[in-house]
């Protein structure tokens, strides 16, 4: 059974990280994208369960004790954390699972699994970042100055990471991502174990 791969997708808040992803799971099989418990308040828009597992403090600290978490961390003053058993199971099926999540979050899973891949997303300058978190109307002027405050501490740490897109362009950048992901499923020792049968058959 082939396992699947794990990629980490980062970005500062507004760079297009989930409007990138939620695109890829329109257009892409065997992928999945893992569900985050965070205690940040729901936007409007987001459902429980679809965008996040929204829970309390109290719920949160009480999985962590419980070794539930992959990896977690606190991001602009609120936990956010990374089930361990989903990803597990989805990768074990031979899917692609991808986790979005912060850059200490990354550094995380790097350690526990080196075989997983990271991409950083980047904007195309500060200014557009800050225009996109105003133009998503999800967030009150103050969230959005400790988000742009963050920004710099998250970009600083590009080096740690596989693969950087730049989000300028939306389709170019989509194109990107999708490519990144489908050269690594085309990998000699992924498609060996895929292409087992066909490649049988011709060598014989
Ligand atoms: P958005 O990125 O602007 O949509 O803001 P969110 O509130 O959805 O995410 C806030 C931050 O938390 C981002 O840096 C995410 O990458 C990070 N984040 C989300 N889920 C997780 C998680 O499960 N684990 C970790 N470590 N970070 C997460
Ligand atoms: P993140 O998940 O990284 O915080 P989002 O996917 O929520 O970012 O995107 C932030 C905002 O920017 C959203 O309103 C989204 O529609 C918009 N956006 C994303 N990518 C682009 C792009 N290439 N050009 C213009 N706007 C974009
Ligand atoms: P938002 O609150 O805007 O949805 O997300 C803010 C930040 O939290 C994003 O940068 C996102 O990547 C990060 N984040 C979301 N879920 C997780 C998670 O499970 N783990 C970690 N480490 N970061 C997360």
């Amino acid at each position: 059974m082939i396992t699947g791969k794990l990629y980490i997708i980062s970005a500062p808040s507004g760079a297009g990280k989930t409007s990138l992803v939620k695109k890829l799971q329109t257009e892409m099989d065997q992928l999945v994208v893992s569900v985050s418990h965070t205690t940040r308040n729901m936007r409007n828009g987001e459902s429980n369960g679809r965008d996040y597992f929204f829970v309390s403090v109290d719920t949160f600290q009480t999985m962590l004790e419980d070794q539930a978490f992959l990896e977690y961390a606190q991001v602009f003053d609120n936990f956010y954390g990374t089930a361990q058993k989903t990803v597990a199971d989805n990768l074990a099926q031979g899917l692609d699972v991808i986790l979005e999540i912060d850059w200490q979050g990354a550094q995380q899973i790097r350690k526990l699994l080196p075989d997983s891949l990271s991409i950083f997303i980047l904007p195309p300058s500060i200014e557009v970042l800050k225009q996109r978190l105003q133009n998503r109307g999800q967030d009150s002027d103050d969230i959005i100055a400790r988000r742009m405050r963050d920004a710099v501490t998250e970009m600083g740490h590009y080096p740690e990471f596989d693969y950087l897109i730049v989000n300028d362009d939306f389709d170019l950048a989509f194109n990107q991502l999708k490519s990144v992901i489908t050269a690594n499923r085309l990998l000699q020792i992924t498609q060996q174990q895929r292409l087992a049968p066909l490649l049988q058959n011709l060598l014989n």
